[in-house]
């Protein structure tokens, strides 16, 4: 055994071939799932060899072939010079390529990048979109079926499509259950290669495999850059440039416009961008596109229709604190989008508005954590994405030790607005003396699923009928998830409060991304609560004991019939205070929703 240092400064202790490098730091043999992780009736069907993340490739000990060796640095020739940081751009090519990480290409990408090959063995293990084979001539299958299984998936039918397909797929196409794919109002989703299926069966997966049409489509409906322009884009990031509207103007607007960060936390946005311009530079902007919280998907309903105007919202922040670059952090599941994101930055980089700093997109590689900001870094640096114990605080000290202003994209998609209209246009008189608009995704038993702009302090029980259709036939309110899997979950009764910031805590609620799972009287609370669970025991990055034990502990516990009020009340208590971020701290609040809200559900 070594013991190395880890991104944290902790140690960390590798065990080089005879156990796998794991997500969670932990030793674990290299043939098994992990227990731990896997609570009964969930594990067993997420954590078998083609299932999961987890993975019981046994590198070989060989040397690698001089056919690995062409291979290798022909994929990268384009790359050159090699960077450290770029690690999960180097293995998503790898990737791509082969369907799968060989233990040759990964032992030579080590030595191209003079990394310990426990290294990048560990950085491609923690993240769930990497598969390896065990040796360097093993057959892989060609094709990923993946199959969400997030909460409003599966009650819309997909750990029964995952159960079909399991029986159903030959040996060519590997099943894969995935936590939330991004497209809720579309449940159950299936992901074939990338090529997404809405409203999935078996019969329409098995056409897609068929098919051989295995790519995401460019999305249709978006604004191309000359269509951007036409309708006064960039205007305002050129006056910016040219003088005629100042920095100080901008933070002036911004902060009259009461623009909060939409990623979850709610921070006033032009706080955050005095906190950056007060740092020596050089400085740094990083782009949040990883939603992974369950049951968001307004980043990439944003993205898919008007691209330009987060990156003009991008341009303008970084001219404003003084950024020489940015980078844009987009979560793998997003593949069409990515697309379309490409296409836009080179047509950008080709007919520039103005000069442009350096703009980096980055692909994530399934990791529902790398949505927490330093976790974010961390991936973006090419490590694992472990969230950074806090202060310094990433505005002081962020991506590669620089300051760094941190927004997820709805923020910048809002700036241009915020900037170019009156304060009063911009955030105009909300509901119960809220003010301002707010995005809502909207899924579970619904009429029509999807993404809403509605006056802040809405209630759900407004939102679903005045924006959704009201509730889909057959369902009636029981209760709704305001923020995703962390947010908690309350009962219909409590369906009137306002749907913003700051207001739902005195329910041991929030309302986060505005991620809002309904659910009707053919829904428990307490199956969401597991699901919710469950996913956490999945996501986990494992650097803090109270996080990864409490989250597998209590997803055991929460199957039985009658819970154990006490025994899960210590593990939440234990969660909530002891856990590093906020994916540990927020773990126990479906949980404890219940017990609140729902008692009769788990005290009979
Ligand atoms: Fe990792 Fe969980 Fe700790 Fe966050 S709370 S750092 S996800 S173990």
């Amino acid at each position: 055994m070594t013991q190395a240092r880890s991104p944290h400064g902790g140690r960390a202790f590798l065990y080089g071939r005879q156990w796998r490098a794991t997500r969670h730091g932990q030793r674990r043999p290299r043939d098994g799932p992990d227990k731990a992780l896997a609570p009964a009736g969930w594990s067993e069907a997420r954590a078998p060899s083609i299932i999961g993340r987890v993975n019981p490739a046994t590198p070989e000990t060989a040397p690698p072939s001089a056919a690995a060796a062409t291979e290798i640095d022909a994929l990268l020739a384009g790359e050159l010079p090699l960077r450290r940081d770029r690690l999960l751009e180097y293995l998503h090519r790898l990737h791509d390529r082969f369907a799968t990480l060989r233990p040759g290409h990964l032992r030579l990408l080590a030595e191209r990048l003079r990394l310990a090959e426990t290294e990048v063995y560990e950085v491609a293990s923690f993240y769930h979109h990497f598969h390896f084979a065990t040796d360097d001539r093993a057959a892989v299958p060609g094709l990923t079926v993946r199959v969400c299984d997030s909460l409003a998936c599966a009650m819309a039918g997909g750990e029964a499509l995952a159960e079909r397909l399991a029986t159903t797929l030959g040996g060519e196409v590997r099943l894969q259950r995935v936590p939330c794919v991004g497209r809720c109002d579309a449940a159950p989703v299936a992901v074939v290669g990338t090529r997404q299926i809405d409203a999935a069966d078996p019969a329409t997966v098995a056409a897609a495999i068929a098919s051989g049409d295995h790519v995401a489509p460019l999305p249709e409906e978006a604004v191309d850059l000359a269509g951007y322009r036409a309708g006064g884009g960039y205007a305002t990031l050129a006056a910016l440039v040219a003088g005629t509207l100042t920095p100080a103007t901008v933070l002036e607007r911004l902060d009259a416009s009461g623009l909060r960060g939409l990623g979850g936390a709610g921070f006033p946005a032009v706080r955050k961008w005095r906190i950056v311009r007060d740092q020596p530079a050089p400085r740094l902007v990083a782009v949040n596109i990883d939603e992974g919280e369950p049951g968001t998907f307004k980043d990439r309903h944003y993205l898919e229709r008007d691209p330009h105007r987060f990156l003009e919202g991008l341009l303008i922040a970084c001219h404003v604190v003084g950024a020489e670059a940015a980078y844009l952090y987009l979560r793998d599941e997003y593949a069409g989008a990515r697309a379309l994101l490409v296409r836009e930055l080179d047509a950008l980089r080709a007919d520039p508005p103005v000069p442009l700093p350096e703009l980096e997109l980055r692909r994530g590689a399934g990791a529902y954590v790398c949505g927490e900001e330093s976790a974010m870094l961390e991936s973006l640096e090419g490590r694992r994405g472990m969230p950074r114990l806090r202060p310094p605080y990433v505005a002081e000290v962020g991506l590669f030790g620089r300051p760094t202003l941190v927004h997820n994209l709805e923020t910048l998609h809002w700036v241009r607005d915020a900037v170019e209209q009156p304060a009063e246009r911009f955030a105009p008189p909300g509901r119960r003396g809220r003010q301002g608009l707010r995005t809502f995704s909207v899924s579970g038993r619904v009429a029509r699923p999807g993404v809403y702009r509605a006056p802040a302090g809405i209630s759900a029980r407004e939102l679903v009928d005045e924006f959704c259709g009201g509730m889909a036939a057959g369902h009636d309110l029981y209760g709704y998830l305001p923020g995703g899997a962390s947010g908690g979950i309350l009962p219909a009764a409590l369906a009137d409060l306002p749907l913003d910031f700051d207001v739902l805590q005195a329910h041991g609620c929030f309302i986060g991304s505005a991620a809002v799972i309904v659910l009707s009287q053919h829904d428990r609370a307490r199956d969401a609560a597991l699901n919710a669970m469950r996913f956490f025991a999945h996501e986990s990055c494992g650097q803090c004991t109270p996080c990864r034990v409490g989250t597998a502990k209590a997803a055991q516990l929460m199957v039985a019939p009658r819970w154990d009020r006490a025994l899960l009340g210590e593990l939440a208590t234990a969660m909530a205070d002891a856990s590093i971020c906020g994916l540990g701290q927020a773990a126990p609040n479906p949980l404890r929703s219940v017990l609140d809200h729902f008692a009769d559900e788990v005290d009979g």
